[in-house]
């Protein structure tokens, strides 16, 4: 396996709310290696996005509050940087696309205007320079007439040539990770597997890292290397991604992987996709012993009251269940 460009050891993140407090990510641990993408996969309010934010310092203190944990990247522990020190790393070392590029994008200035200001914040360049850039960096993305681009507002582009701009934002400082948070989900399906194919080529071409975050176990399949399970703030199951689908090992990634709808399957018309029962639990009431037990069909009286060990069957395989490996 390559050089370690992320670690995440034991990251907690704190919630303090007029509902009352809660722990939205519980000790989570992780590593991303040197051009691997790794997927951070499970359903809303899992606590991915919260993870995601946490790397960047972006979540709001208050509410939120990362009461432990440690953050590695180059030799640093990004949970000790001052703000000044953050913003150095933020776009530039790491950077970050989102879900919706019509909320991320500033609706008032040009795509030129946003992309160069990017470029100039980071990088010692004049103007003129930073829209060559610009201009180059919106080719790359394989936007049609990027210097025509340049000039239009967020407004007059498709959804699929906003994520494009939001793609070349984050690629303009040629940063060593990139976390995509959701990136394809507001799309259809046919701009979605293009800008999947794009992320992957820029990948492949820069020799980046990527953090993606997604529900949907269709793009890990298409992108990810690596996958980590999580529910209810946790880290349930990882795993090289053809392993772990091929044979899951906790209840809740076999759950997952049960209720994809299959090209080609033989279910009967009007016949039901298979569902994980029950829902995701508020974090406010967060169940004892396995926090998945009341959704599991292999719940037993132990998991009720018992936190399921961390069991290793191999080096690259991790997941937390009182079931023996190929149990189910
Ligand atoms: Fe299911 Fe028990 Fe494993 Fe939790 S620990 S996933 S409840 S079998």
């Amino acid at each position: 396996m390559s050089q370690i460009e992320l670690d995440v050891r034991n990251l907690k993140v704190f919630f303090s709310t007029p509902q009352g407090n809660f722990l939205a990510v519980n000790g989570i641990n992780f590593q991303l290696h040197r051009g691997e993408t790794l997927a951070l996969v499970g359903e809303s309010g899992c606590g991915k996005t919260v993870s995601a934010l946490s790397i960047l310092r972006l979540l709001p203190e208050p509410p939120a509050k990362i009461t432990s944990g440690e953050i590695i990247f180059a030799g640093r522990n990004l949970l000790s940087l001052n703000a000044k020190q953050m913003r150095e790393i933020r776009g530039k070392e790491i950077a970050m696309i989102f879900q919706d590029p019509m909320t991320s994008l500033n609706p008032v200035l040009t795509v030129g205007q946003q992309v160069i200001e990017t470029l100039l914040r980071h990088k010692s360049l004049n103007k003129k320079e930073a829209l060559k850039i610009s201009a180059q960096l919106l080719g790359k993305v394989e936007l049609p007439s990027p210097e025509e681009k340049l000039k239009q507002f967020p407004h007059q582009l498709s959804g699929g040539m906003r994520q494009r701009v939001m793609i070349a934002m984050a690629l303009a400082c040629e940063p060593k990770i990139l976390i995509a948070d959701e990136p394809t989900t507001a799309l259809d399906v046919l701009i979605q597997a293009q800008i999947l194919e794009l992320l992957e080529n820029l990948k492949n071409e820069t020799g980046m890292s990527m953090l993606l975050i997604t529900h949907d176990l269709g793009v890990v399949t298409e992108i990810a290397e690596r996958v980590m399970v999580m529910y209810a703030g946790e880290g349930l199951e990882t795993g090289s991604t053809k392993d772990l689908l091929d044979s899951p090992h906790h209840p809740y990634t076999k759950g997952l992987i049960s209720s994809r709808p299959h090209l080609g399957s033989t279910r009967e018309k009007g016949q039901r996709l298979t569902e994980i029962s029950g829902s995701v639990p508020s974090p406010h009431q967060r169940p004892t012993g396995c926090a998945f037990h009341p959704r599991c069909d292999w719940s037993t009286e132990q998991c009720k009251t018992q936190k399921p060990l961390l069991q290793t069957p191999n080096q690259n395989r991790q997941f937390s269940c009182h079931l023996q490996p190929g149990s189910i």
